[in-house]
């Protein structure tokens, strides 16, 4: 199936964020939510009245996708900064991001001070 890579730096990181990223996709495909252009137009709509809980069920489900869609981004995002070096190394301030929070977050973009800092620096947009 996949060729062999080079274990190249960062390579359990790749692993671990490709990993995560066919599980999400995954999780998708199981809310039915495929298009994120759908996803964000996802309303109340016409069905008024009886429609209520659907509505609701729905923008559960919509901001699930969102959230997961937000997250397939940043993985992706993660990826590119390992193709181009920068991975680990905070996007805000180039301090390099522990490896107990990589590990625990493998596409974290931002060192902990940053990411505690409100808005600001938000990567993803
Ligand atoms: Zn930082």
């Amino acid at each position: 199936m996949t060729p062999p890579i080079e274990p190249g730096p960062h390579a359990d990181a790749r692993a671990a964020l490709l990993n995560k990223r066919s599980e999400i996709v995954a999780k998708v495909d199981a809310l039915g939510a495929h298009d994120p252009a759908e996803v964000a137009n996802l309303g109340f709509g016409k069905r008024i009245g009886d429609g209520t809980t659907y509505a609701v069920e729905r923008m559960t489900d919509a901001y699930q996708a969102r959230t997961i869609y937000a997250t397939v981004a940043e993985i992706d995002h993660a990826l590119e900064r390992i193709d181009a070096g920068t991975y680990g190394r905070c996007v805000a301030c180039g301090t390099a991001i522990p490896d107990e929070r990589l590990q625990a977050v493998p596409w974290a973009a931002l060192c902990v001070p940053c990411s505690a800092k409100p808005d600001k620096s938000k990567v993803v947009r």
